[in-house]
């Protein structure tokens, strides 16, 4: 991938390549975004550019023998670490010490055919149980062999790991000493959903770049349309008619239902209600051209945008943000949900 194909994030490939320009880039660089912000990409297109043999500029050239394996996520010196689990797909002796590199193949059409994917995406392309899916010591034990060998033909070795705040401490611990004493020509990009979960030691060995969240435009471009999710619209719709009607026990099956899914599927639901939410927000503005609702869902958010009060939105936003951030921090799951509905209703 080149930059130029790289969606949104500007400034930050301007500051990308001035610190290549200067010589100024480590050997480590920690990238901060939001689900699916595109940090996977830029990944893919910083590894490219520090491989690219073509002439020197802003951008990989794109048809080098380097360019072309990078395109294809085939280059030798390019390795990919993200949170794994026993998946069914795998033999009763890797499933011993599941490792990335047993789902490759899989991860590599994935993610060739969606560069900006979610979290959740991630663990159903490969069939990963999401709350047990992680980064152990295998894991580190495997890179760290095979940084011990030459770099095939690359500049660089790239290493791109997804969610590092999924590794356990003794891979975090692992991997700190190939960051704190990298093999020369290595490159290590990491992408965070949460630093502050990140390994203080880890964060602190590098480079921290923050994406920009994709304006409307750009996150249609990533993400496509509104991807209905009938469960999530059908709980959503329960829990706005109970607030209009302010029936407090209409809203107990909403959050017992979302209470008793697992994390990831609790983190997957806010994001939905927020986007949900946002369309009827654009709708009650009268911008229903920016909406992303597929066809047969905008008569549900158009009934809703006549009727819910305009400070509603910014404080159900804020709302639906503590509440994924306290599904990170572990919180109780029922009492979380459940107060996230009780707010949701005071508001309308
Ligand atoms: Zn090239």
């Amino acid at each position: 991938m080149k930059f130029e194909d790289v969606i949104g994030n500007v400034p930050v490939k301007e500051s990308l390549f001035r610190m290549m320009e200067e010589g100024r880039m480590g050997h480590a660089i920690l990238f901060v975004e939001k689900d699916g912000g595109g940090a996977f990409a830029l990944s893919l297109a910083l590894a490219q550019k520090v491989n690219c043999t073509g002439p020197a500029g802003a951008d990989s050239c794109g048809v080098c023998p380097g360019c072309h394996k990078y395109g294809k996520l085939i280059h030798p010196d390019l390795h990919f670490i993200f949170p794994v689990s026993k998946a069914k797909s795998l033999t009763e002796s890797e499933k011993k010490a599941p490792i990335s590199d047993y789902f490759v193949e899989k991860f590599r059409n994935f993610a060739l055919s969606n560069p900006y994917f979610l979290e959740q995406e991630l663990y159903d392309a490969l069939e990963l149980d999401a709350g047990n899916a992680g980064i152990s010591v295998n894991e580190a034990r495997d890179i760290s062999q095979k940084l011990s060998l030459k770099s095939f033909e690359g500049q660089f070795r790239t290493i791109i790991i997804y969610l590092p705040e999924k590794m356990n401490v003794p891979a975090a611990n692992k991997l700190l000493k190939l960051l704190e004493e990298p093999p020369l020509g290595t490159l290590f990009l990491l992408i965070t959903h949460n630093p502050d979960r990140v390994l203080q030691t880890i964060r602190s060995r590098c480079q921290i770049v923050g994406m920009i969240p994709f304006s409307r435009e750009e996150e249609e471009k990533a993400h496509g349309e509104f991807r209905v999710n009938p469960e999530y619209a059908s709980l959503m719709e329960t829990l706005l008619e109970a607030g209009l009607s302010k029936k407090v026990i209409d809203t107990f099956p909403v959050w017992e239902t979302i209470s008793a899914k697992e994390r990831e599927k609790q983190k997957e639901f806010c994001i939905y209600a927020e986007e949900y939410i946002r369309n009827i927000f654009l709708y009650s503005n009268g911008l229903e051209s920016l909406a992303r609702i597929p066809a047969g869902m905008d008569s549900t958010i158009r009934s809703f945008s006549g009727r819910i009060k305009p400070t509603f939105y910014r404080k159900a936003f804020a709302k639906l943000e503590e509440t994924a951030a306290a599904v990170e921090g572990n919180a109780n799951a029922k009492l979380n949900f459940c107060d996230l509905c009780n707010q949701l209703l005071l508001f309308l």
